[in-house]
């Protein structure tokens, strides 16, 4: 298991958002640079309305639309990934990731990443068995939080 350390420096995902536009031949407007700066900087997985409030706080004149379009573009482009943690709320990060799966606290909604070696041999072994070579997966827990006696939060 492994926790955050996983994520990328946020100059390198900006790199990653940037060239792959160059290649798309997407335009990179003022506006979207900054959708992309707030996306490369994120730690979480904001959905549209949290990154359009980051982008209001660099540029107030971003609007929600021109957030959902970028947002559209990117994801088409493949550039994010876009999940839903069970609350119908679509949430994006930056495709550029390592691979992690995700655990979703019930009772607060935060969503943890880590990864799991065993998780995902035993993932190659069942497609195998299947006749399939492994090329994606994608796995959430959903959980509520243990009390342990020794808790004091
Ligand atoms: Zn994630």
């Amino acid at each position: 298991m492994a926790g955050q350390e996983h994520r990328q420096d946020s100059r390198q995902v900006l790199n990653f958002i940037e060239q792959a536009c160059a290649e798309k031949g997407m335009r990179m407007t003022e506006q979207r640079r900054v959708i992309a700066r707030v996306i490369a900087e994120s730690t979480d997985h904001p959905d549209v309305e949290e990154l359009h409030r980051r982008a209001t706080a660099i540029d107030s004149r971003i609007s929600i639309a021109t957030v959902y379009r970028t947002v559209k573009l990117f994801e088409d482009a493949g550039i994010l990934q876009r999940h839903e943690f069970g609350d119908g709320r679509a949430r994006y990060e930056p495709a550029s990731e390592e691979h992690h799966d995700h655990l979703i606290d019930l009772n607060t909604g935060e969503v943890i990443e880590f990864t799991s070696e065993e998780i995902e041999e035993l993932q190659r072994q069942i497609a195998e068995k299947l006749g399939y070579r492994l090329v994606d997966h994608r796995l959430e827990l959903y959980g509520v939080k243990l009390k342990r006696d020794h808790d004091d939060d």
